[in-house]
């Protein structure tokens, strides 16, 4: 079985680690036990940049580099899906890789991979409870103090912040998505952990690495639900205080008044992956001519054009799949709530089609496969439509 099919596996035991020092360097220390046993070839994680003002992926071979790795980083400067594309976007590798993500991430993966754009067959996909993170913006502008303020979410079990991403405090999924195994956190007993096996592949590493996993979940998936409820009610909230941004025409134009055509909610997105985007292309160009004339029928003409067909053009393509990870967000330069909105839109086209992005990799895209009764149904409104000409 591998992580395509753990759809049907369910965690029953886990492995109690104890926590020394703090939880982030215990999962670091797993990860170097794990590269010295030779049980992965490399491990994909956070490193902070030398400047110590950011994080980036980075792909560790070398032992001795993990020293600034932080498999719990406190912000997402890039989405780990995205360079889970970038490192598997040919096919899968030789090597036996491990990556360290955050559940979002990871359900980015997962729908990259239904679209081709990520090949996890070799790889071994680690997650955490998450706490959220940090908005960009803010930890940029006083990193020591954003480091500080993020390990004390892990010292004071704090799970609800004011401070992390709008996203983050509405996030239901925030704990084991399909994963390999899973690190434990919230309601485990005071300094431990515990690694949760959760496909064939997960209890092939423990077993390699001769680490028992005997231990009851029950009180962390408790304090998991109890979390999940908390969530799902700030969501219920946050949705209830964008509708009225969102819904008809008028409601969007105000919304996205001030947005600058920058692109910057696209880049980042993992989930729009095209590599010709018609918004940057050349045929979205018009002579100052077509421009003119569209000026005159309106009366005027704004530059730069056509930023409800971008949103609206963005929100069609990915609804299905957005996973409301909160990158475009944190890269709006006009601080526009745009993940706080694409997640509502999310969530009525998810919810039409009993779709959730990154549950399950056997789940197939609702828009790329169709089913032979869905056909019919076509096929009979169209005879219908026919008949009543
Ligand atoms: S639209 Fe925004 S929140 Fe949704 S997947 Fe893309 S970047 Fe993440
Ligand atoms: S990042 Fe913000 S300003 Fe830039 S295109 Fe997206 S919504 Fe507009």
């Amino acid at each position: 079985m591998n992580t395509a099919e753990n759809e049907l596996y369910s965690p029953k035991k886990g492995a109690m680690i104890s926590i020394k020092n703090s939880i982030r360097e215990t999962i670091l220390r797993f990860f170097k036990e794990a590269l010295e046993k030779k049980t992965f070839d490399a491990i994909l994680i956070p490193v902070k940049v030398p400047a110590g003002d950011s994080y980036t992926w980075i792909l560790v071979e070398d032992i001795s580099l993990l020293k600034n790795a932080a498999p719990i980083a406190p912000i997402m400067p890039v989405q780990g899906a995205n360079a889970l594309s970038s490192l598997t976007r040919k096919g899968k590798g030789n090597l036996k890789i491990a990556a360290i993500l955050r559940p979002c991430e990871i359900r980015a993966a997962i729908e990259l991979s239904k679209l081709e754009q990520v090949n996890l067959e070799t790889l071994y996909l680690f997650s955490f409870d998450c706490p959220g993170a940090l908005p960009l913006l803010d930890y940029t502008k006083n990193p020591p103090k954003g480091e500080e303020l993020f390990e004390s979410f892990f010292n004071e079990n704090k799970w609800n912040e004011e401070q992390i991403k709008p996203v983050c405090k509405m996030c239901d999924n925030f704990s084991i998505p399909n994963c390999d195994l899973h690190f434990g956190i919230l309601g485990v007993e005071k300094n431990n952990l515990l690694l949760i096996p959760n496909s064939s592949k997960g209890e092939s590493v423990l077993n390699e690495m001769g680490i028992a996993y005997k231990n009851d979940l029950s009180s962390w998936k408790k304090k998991v639900n109890e979390i999940e409820k908390e969530k799902e009610k700030t969501k219920k909230e946050t949705y209830h205080n964008i509708q009225p941004m969102v819904e008809g025409l008028d409601s969007l134009l105000q919304t996205f008044a001030k947005c600058i055509g920058c692109h910057n909610c696209m880049t980042v997105c993992p989930i729009c992956y095209c590599r010709q985007c018609y918004f940057d292309s050349e045929v979205s160009k018009f002579t100052s001519d077509d421009y003119l004339l569209r000026a005159e029928k309106r009366g005027g003409l704004r530059f730069p054009t056509d930023i409800i067909l971008f949103q609206s053009g963005r929100m069609s393509h990915m609804s299905l799949s957005c996973v409301s990870c909160g990158m475009c967000e944190d890269v709006c330069p006009t601080s526009i709530p745009v993940a706080q909105i694409f997640s509502y839109v999310a969530d009525k086209t998810q919810k039409a089609f009993e779709y959730k992005p990154g549950r399950n990799i056997g789940e197939p895209l609702p828009l790329k496969e169709y089913k032979e009764e869905e056909l019919q149904e076509i096929k009979k409104s169209l005879n219908e439509s026919v008949g009543q000409e």
